[in-house]
This record gives C-alpha cells, structure tokens and sequence, in this order.
C-alpha cells in the first residue's frame, strides 16, 4: 500500500472545490423523487457528465429508463477493482413551504449546499465522479480499476444495487465504498432490517356482548407486545441493542363493533451478529407459543424484506486502505462508526459478499430533512478520500 507522493498530490490538486460544488448543485437539480421513482432524467446526465469526464461509462437498464450508470477509470490492470458506489435518487421534500429555500434549486450559505439530496447522497455521489475524474489523467501510474456505479431505487426497493449483482456486474469488483452520509467517519458496520406483517382474524359481535365474539384489535396488540417483549435482542458496541417496534396497525369498524380482523406491520432492525434466519425462526417460535396458550388466536404472518446487518472486519482491504487515505488527507486516524439504516451496501454484502465499507460527506441526521445540507469542506475532503483511497487500493 506504498503510493507516490508526487502522485497523490497531484490527483489531489485535481480535485476543484468549485467544479465539485457546481456538480452537486446540479445534481440537487434533479428531482429523482423515489417513491415514484423518477431517475431518467439523472441517469442520462449522469452518463453524459461522466462521458465528458474521460470515464468510460456503462447504462445499465434496470427498467422504465431508470438506469443505473457507471463509468470507469482503468489503470493498467483490470484487478484490483474499487467500486465507489452512490445513489441517484432521494426522498420527497415532503412541503416544499417548510423548507428556507426551494429544495431543488440549491443555495450555498455559510459553506453548506442546501437542498434535497445534498447529504443523502447526492454531495456524496459528486464527490466520486470528482475522484474518479482526477484519476483518469493518471490512469497509466496505477494497476487496478476504479468505477463509480450510481444507482436507482436506494431509498425504496434498492432495485438498482440488486439488478447489479443479478447482472453479474457486481462480479468485477473486490471491494466497495459506499459514499452516504457518515459526517467523514468510517463505518465498518451497518443494521440489519426484517419487515413482518402481520393479520389477526377473529369474530364481529355487538360491543355490549362481546364474549360472542372474537376481538382481532386484542389478539394483535397481545401479539405485538408478546413479539416486541420475547424476541431476542443483541448488543454491538457500534449500536447498543437490537430494535423492535410495531409502526403500522389497523382494524377495526365503529366504537361498538367488536372487531373480526386486524393488521399490523413489525420493524426489526439487527445488529451484526443477528441473521434474519434466526429472527424469522424467534418469530414463528414466539406465534408457536401464543397459538398454542390461546385456541381463539387465528393469526397469519410473514416476512416482507429483510437485510442482513453486516460488518467488515478492521484488518479488511477497503477498510485499511480508506483509513490510511483519510490519515493523508486530514493527518489524523478517522472516527469509527456504525451505519443505522441499511444501504445499497447491505445488497452487496448479503447477495455477493462484496466488502464494503461506508464513508461520506454529510450528517445521516440531515438525510430526509427539512433545510438539508452538505457542508462544502465535507465534499472536498471526501473527495480526496475517495481518489487516494481508489489509488491505495488498486496499488502503484
Ligand atoms: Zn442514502
């Protein structure tokens, strides 16, 4: 892991503040709102803007125009590989009136960019077309290959991250960095996520006679609490515990109708350690045991989506490599951290086994929020990460 240092430096002197900061508004531009998903008109600046950038790039259907791109700096060598990956859709701004500014046409103030996007991930994303850019003028002083892979559909299926791996293309990579938001710390871990539905069905009776009747309304809130008090929940030192809570339930007809059906929604969220195997198996056993305590409770349950947790171990490739790519950049060892939500990353991980480590611009406080900001010398700081952090790991 020995690089040049007239190398690094001059990568780095590549990397413009200002260049950075004009792709980042542009991006915040886009409204790649998802739900419902409307990623065209990113995806093809995206491919043009890193066309024009010297990256060799590839679209990648995933459907309805929604492509993901990703472009390519080759160094002499196809492997090592480095994938920075980042997503090009965000969440709705939710009342546009509520926000200091419009969320899609960005301002900068007191060296932060405002808008939807620029923490959740769009600062992130630009960062890495930035680094990518810089390294394209070098490519003949670095063995392996870097490419910036942005895809559709993070904030809602992850369409974009799985469609990837089931192509194969996820197959010319050793490792990931995953740019979202982690205010520059390194985060080597992320939760894991298993979604439960749930349906009690019981028997309508008058509210005034209700032993005629099965009350559905009952059987699932002594379900929930059974499932939220009984399941087995773990420690990390990143995370604290393992976290169980009932966010979805609805039943019910009148005041005075005893209710015959109820559903509900469960949301776990695993800390490394925890398979969604195991949860899914504490599940049946927990419903086992009520069933069986109380003949009247009719219930039917599965698991919708679930995501492994994952955490790359510290000797790891990508994780040392982006440490020592940190230290030359700000000249100090970075914050280690665990990523709450999980990511395109957590695809990777559970579908390919790809390591991967997250690191990027940006607060996750700030992702889905009002006044959403990036903070200018966050971006360009990260950026730099991201070109030492690709030149380290593709070896000189
Ligand atoms: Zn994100």
């Amino acid at each position: 892991m020995y690089m040049r240092r007239d190398l690094a430096n001059r990568v780095i002197r590549r990397i413009d503040e200002h260049d950075l900061v004009r792709l980042t508004r542009k991006l915040v531009e886009f409204r790649s709102v998802n739900p419902p998903g409307e990623e065209k008109a990113i995806s093809e600046f995206l491919e043009a803007e890193m066309k024009a950038r010297g990256l060799k790039v590839e679209a990648l259907n995933t459907g309805g125009g929604r492509n993901n791109v990703l472009g390519w700096v080759k160094g002499s060598r196809s492997r090592p590989a480095l994938l920075l990956n980042g997503h090009s859709d965000v969440v709705t701004p939710g009342e546009a009136s509520r926000w200091k500014s419009d969320p899609f046409k960005p301002v900068v103030r007191d060296g932060k960019v405002y808008g939807r996007g620029a923490a959740d991930m769009k600062g992130g994303l630009a960062a890495m077309i930035i680094a990518a850019a810089a390294l394209v003028e070098e490519s003949r002083e670095f063995r392996g290959s870097v490419a910036v892979l942005a895809t559709v559909d993070e904030e809602v299926g992850k369409i974009g991250a799985r469609r990837f791996v089931e192509s194969g293309g996820i197959g010319s990579f050793d490792a990931a960095v995953i740019g979202e938001p982690t205010d520059l710390a390194v985060a080597t871990a992320q939760k894991g996520m298993v979604w439960v539905r749930l349906e009690t069905s019981g028997k309508m009776a008058h509210a005034s006679q209700s032993d005629l009747g099965v009350n559905a309304v009952h059987k699932m809130m002594d379900l929930t609490t059974a499932i939220r008090k009984r399941l087995q929940v773990r420690r990390h030192r990143l995370f604290g515990r393992t976290d169980v809570n009932a966010t979805v339930v609805e039943g019910g007809y009148k005041v005075n109708v005893i209710p015959d059906s109820c559903r509900a929604q469960i949301d776990i969220r695993l800390v490394p350690g925890q398979t969604c195997a195991q949860v899914r198996q504490q599940i049946e056993n927990i419903v086992a045991h009520e069933c069986g305590s109380d003949p009247s409770l009719k219930v039917k349950w599965e698991l919708f989506e679930t995501l492994e947790p994952t955490e790359e171990p510290a000797s790891s490739p990508v994780v040392r490599v982006l440490t020592t790519a940190y230290k030359q950049v700000k000249g100090e060892k970075p914050k280690k951290w665990g990523f709450p939500a999980t990511t395109d990353g957590s695809v990777f991980v559970a579908e390919a086994e790809l390591p991967i480590t997250l690191f990027g611009p940006g607060r996750i406080s700030e992702a889905h929020s009002v006044d959403e900001f990036v903070e200018i010398s966050q971006l360009v700081d990260a950026s730099r990460v991201y070109a030492l952090t690709a030149l380290n790991f593709c070896g000189v």
